[in-house]
């Protein structure tokens, strides 16, 4: 496997400096940007000048030059020749599949994947055209056994949300290759941790509202891929980013060109302490899920395709039988013990938490998540970096214990 390490990646980008020599790049506000030239404008609408190739800015939903800077560090931190940034992780994920797709296509998915493309897949692709296979993420075989000519795409996340089941992205890519369709992955608990364009993967897709930001304070995503497919979503007159029109603001990627220079050192930290929290859950006998413990069905195939040195993420499931049950423990932890939040969403710097069947799940009927393996009672944490670690161990126990979870 080759070896590959996001966080050096990112330092050698182009540095960019703001006015008056600052250390922070400017904020390029401007919807529109003015040419020297008439006859440019043309150009860059017949696609012969974009600014990756020395042209020019036209208009902000196109190329912008804030929301560029963080498209490079995002495609170095993917190992992708280049990307696009959106205005939600869904934007990116139904651009990516809507410009991969036509009427008459056909996708295999994995079964595991947030509710909300869940629903995209299931419920608005098929009133387009566009038919979704679901196969089990741990299952390469079966993603393998339903391609049929018309599948243009294999999706997966790289950890299934919720039940962090791990997707085989080489075997995967492999398969893809083979028969001429592309790998989309959807990287969003894992950035640095993996990287599924490294292993294989055509196109990996983020929702950045999540660890990329990592302060719950604004929406964002990404489509890291190669630079033709970049520019075929940036086409004026095509382009599903040009036509859809999720557009990030320039002050959001401002936000996360700050952030993502300490991605690396969250994550470290989400991970040390989402693994002790594990481990002490583990040997109070509670059903704790978590990537890093040796007991994780798939810990081998998750250590194989992780970089080394960013710990194994900070996400946990708790499976506490009932959704009364967990309910009952995510209310003690925040109302009696302030260990953290009940809020969706994670990769946040305090803890939140939620039960996904009845929420961020909740769009998957009954019967399906069953068969993906989501109990009514499964806890998400997303495990924050804030307070002593050993205060939050302790107040987890005591939740835990008065739960009546603890064997
Ligand atoms: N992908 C995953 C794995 C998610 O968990 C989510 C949101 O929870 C999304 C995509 C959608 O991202 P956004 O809310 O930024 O549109």
């Amino acid at each position: 496997m080759k070896t590959f390490d996001p966080e050096q990646a990112i330092t050698e980008v182009r540095r960019e400096f703001g006015e008056h020599g600052g250390v922070s790049p400017s904020i390029s506000r401007s919807s529109t940007f003015t040419v020297m030239d008439p006859c440019t404008m043309p150009e860059i609408f017949q696609g012969l000048r974009s600014p990756d190739d020395g042209g020019c800015y036209l208009y902000s939903r196109h190329f912008n030059p804030t929301i560029d800077v963080l498209a490079r560090y995002l495609a170095a931190m993917e190992g992708t020749e280049y990307a696009v940034c959106t205005a939600s992780g869904m934007a990116a994920i139904a651009c990516a599949l809507l410009q991969l797709c036509r009427q008459g296509d056909h996708i295999v998915a994995s079964h595991t994947v947030y509710g909300g493309t869940h629903a995209l897949l299931e419920d608005l692709l098929p009133e387009l055209g566009i038919a979704t296979t679901f196969v089990a993420p741990d299952d390469p075989a079966a993603f393998r056994a339903a391609l049929c000519p018309e599948t243009r795409v294999i999706y997966t996340e790289t950890i299934g949300n919720p039940t962090l089941k791990v997707a085989d992205i080489p075997a995967l890519a492999a398969i893809a290759a083979e028969h001429g369709v592309k790998l989309v992955v959807d990287n969003t608990f894992t950035p640095m941790i993996v990287s599924p364009a490294v292993l294989g993967a055509d196109v990996v897709v983020h929702s950045m509202t999540k660890f990329i930001n990592g302060a719950s304070d604004l929406l964002a995503g990404a489509i890291c891929a190669s630079r033709p497919f970049v520019h075929e979503l940036m086409n004026l007159h095509t382009g599903r980013m040009m036509l859809l029109g999720p557009t990030m603001d320039p002050r959001g990627a401002f936000d996360i060109i700050q952030r993502l220079p300490h991605l690396a050192v969250r994550l470290r930290e989400h991970g040390r302490r989402a693994l002790t929290i594990a481990r002490r859950l583990a040997e109070m006998g509670v059903a704790v899920t978590y990537p890093g413990l040796p007991s994780f069905p798939q810990h081998a195939l998750f250590q194989k395709i992780q970089n080394p040195g960013y710990g194994n993420g900070g996400i946990l499931t708790i499976d506490c039988g009932t959704r009364e049950r967990a309910e009952t423990l995510m209310d003690r932890l925040q109302n009696t013990e302030r260990f953290g939040f009940m809020a969706v969403s994670l990769g946040y710097f305090d803890t939140l938490m939620s039960c996904s069947g009845a929420t961020t799940s909740s769009e998957i009927a009954a019967a399906d998540q069953t068969a993906m393996g989501l109990s009514p009672g499964l806890l998400r944490l997303s495990v924050g970096i804030t307070g002593s670690l050993e205060k939050r161990l302790n107040q987890l126990e005591r939740a835990v214990r008065d739960s009546g979870l603890a064997a």
